[in-house]
């Protein structure tokens, strides 16, 4: 379903885990950001695309290799497809696993595939498509491939999976590489005065103190790992959850142990 819907872009958002994919529609490019899950869902960000594209060139962004953010760049195999350097290098296999795995529990049959990447991103590189400049900065933590889209010009930030006010930090990554990140995000927002704030899962935020408010609950419920459970009124108590929290306070506790060693080691 569509989730917001204005001039330059449009937010859709997946029935599952409230994913979201991004199309922006600049004066002689389409961007499309994350194409996901369902097939009817694939196919209608296809379709909507294919009527207003005017031969406008597609572009495909994947802001890092999770399953959920790539599962459906067999609908776009013809764009012109951008991932940082990080993604172009990772071991996906346990992502097309994951998708594997879904398809068959759902009777689903289609591709899987880890999308070839023709724009091999280098770390906060400015790239022009179309006329419009758009940066992608490199955010780590969540995973090591993760880059977050700006289009300065629209003021528009694509996170990717930073800033959701539906799910709590899902630290994969790292945990400090996750709070520099957030702090990344933060300067952004208020560098580039960002009107529109969209997270790879969640709702489109417009305010930009809410923008604020969304990462830094996100950094004090870091800062108070492996020990406290800092959580947000905004994200709901889901026994999903509480395994990420177990997970993220084992990440963190894991972190610090190897930083001890290391220290003593030297
Ligand atoms: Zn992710």
């Amino acid at each position: 379903m569509i989730q917001a819907k204005l001039q330059s872009f449009t937010v859709y958002e997946s029935a599952l885990m409230r994913t979201t994919s991004t199309v922006v529609d600049t004066p002689d490019a389409i961007l499309l950001i994350d194409p996901t899950w369902l097939p009817e869902e694939i196919a209608t960000i296809r379709r909507d695309i294919e009527l207003n594209r005017h031969d406008r060139p597609l572009y495909v962004i994947f802001t890092h290799h999770h399953f959920d953010h790539i599962i459906g760049a067999y609908g776009f195999t013809d764009a012109t497809t951008i991932a940082s350097q990080a993604f172009v290098e990772a071991d996906s296999s346990d992502q097309l696993k994951e998708i594997h795995e879904f398809y068959e529990e759902y009777y689903i049959d289609r591709p899987i595939q880890k999308p070839d990447i023709d724009i091999v991103i280098q770390p906060n590189q400015t790239l022009s498509l179309g006329s419009i400049p758009v940066t992608f900065i490199s955010t780590p933590g969540h995973d090591a491939t993760h880059m977050s889209v700006l289009i300065e010009s629209m003021n528009l930030l694509i996170c990717g999976d930073y800033g959701s006010n539906i799910e709590p930090p899902f630290i994969e990554h790292d945990p400090s590489d996750y709070l520099d990140t957030l702090q990344t995000l933060q300067s952004l927002v208020y560098e580039h005065e960002i009107r529109w704030f969209v997270p790879g899962h969640g709702d489109l935020c417009d305010n930009r103190s809410a923008m604020i408010q969304r990462l830094s609950a996100a950094e004090e419920y870091i800062l108070a790992l492996p020990h406290e459970r800092h959580w947000s009124s905004s994200w709901p108590e889901h026994s999903f959850f509480d395994r990420v929290h177990e997970r993220n306070r084992e990440m963190v506790a894991q972190k610090e142990t190897d930083r001890r060693s290391r220290q003593q080691d030297y």
